[in-house]
């Protein structure tokens, strides 16, 4: 039996949010989060309407591939951004490029970059126990899909898992103004679009499909698929999750091996991200891009000598 191998970068900390100074501040104003909080709620009961009057208006091919670009640029943002540098730390990068994916990452619609990534390292620490963010087996289907994202335990970003990022305060400004990109790509959508359908097309719709897409890993992959790895969880290996999350369906490996650029440990497991990354690590946009050990591919127990070296 394999174990999973626990973030040396996140320390256990207690899971009731800590607010930053900035958020300390702006609690005091009165106005800490209402904005954001109401924009998320409103925004993605918008985000269906809108999918299904687009459809209504007529499905035409140039719109559909707008659609397309739009969701895959964004999907790589959730998932080589927000997941694998902020939450898992598997690459590096100079601190301008940091802020430049940070600010992609927010055109995801998914909140903010820290905020994100705090409430995934939860995830991992206690992966489908009760402290679990969102746990199929804790607490159904429907809340690990949705239901933990628009509930009240997890509005706000739990600072004490990020502390690592929430030194920076172009990231904490990001984190709370996270709208800042999604307006942005609002309206890029309706200017390479061409106005209206363009915008219902190039950001609606495909944030609708961006939104589920994602949600996918925390609900499906841990219900459906194979498990190369007896982890403690029940994450689970989809290729059809994989090809729709650009290499996140390799969820199993991911719960065996979290601090990995790639998630597909062998060539046929499809994960684009990590060729993209590759692609950015060769220009020299980032560096140090981190693999898993032999032995943990394989499943057997560590030589000594890299444990030692993993844990410092
Ligand atoms: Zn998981
Ligand atoms: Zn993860």
């Amino acid at each position: 039996m394999t174990q999973s191998v626990v973030d040396p970068v996140v320390p256990a900390a207690n899971l009731a949010p800590v607010e930053s100074p900035a958020a300390a501040t702006d609690r005091q104003k009165g106005r800490e989060y209402g904005f954001s909080r109401w924009f998320n709620r409103i925004g993605i009961l918008l985000i269906h309407v809108g999918t299904v009057v687009a459809f209504v208006r007529g499905v035409h091919a140039r719109l559909v591939l707008l659609a397309v670009a739009f969701y895959f640029i964004r999907m790589f943002a959730v998932t080589g951004v927000y997941h694998r540098y902020f939450s898992h730390r598997s690459y590096k990068t100079s601190r301008v490029m940091q802020f430049l994916l940070a600010l992609l990452g927010t055109t995801a619609t998914q909140k903010g970059p820290l905020w994100w990534a705090a409430a995934h390292r939860i995830h991992h620490r206690y992966s489908d126990t009760p402290q679990d963010v969102h746990s199929p087996k804790q607490r159904g289907f429907w809340y690990s899909h949705v239901g933990w994202w628009l509930g009240k335990d997890h509005e706000e970003t739990h600072w004490k898992q990020i502390k690592d990022f929430a030194k920076y305060p172009e990231l904490v400004f990001l984190d709370k103004w996270h709208v800042i990109g999604v307006f942005a790509c609002m309206g890029a959508a309706t200017l390479i679009g061409g106005g209206f359908d363009g915008f219902l097309w190039g950001y609606v719709v495909s944030t609708c499909f961006l939104a589920h897409g994602t949600f996918t890993i925390n609900s499906l992959a841990h219900v459906f698929g194979s498990r190369r790895y007896e982890t403690t969880d029940t994450s689970r290996n989809n290729f059809w999750l994989a090809l729709i999350t650009m290499g996140e369906g390799w969820h199993n490996n991911h719960h065996h091996y979290m601090n990995s650029a790639n998630q597909g440990f062998f060539w046929w497991e499809i994960d684009v991200t990590y060729y993209i990354l590759k692609g950015m690590e060769k220009v020299g946009l980032v560096w140090d891009v981190k693999k898993p050990p032999r032995h943990i591919i394989e499943g057997t127990s560590a030589p000594r000598s890299v444990t030692t070296k993993e844990a410092a």
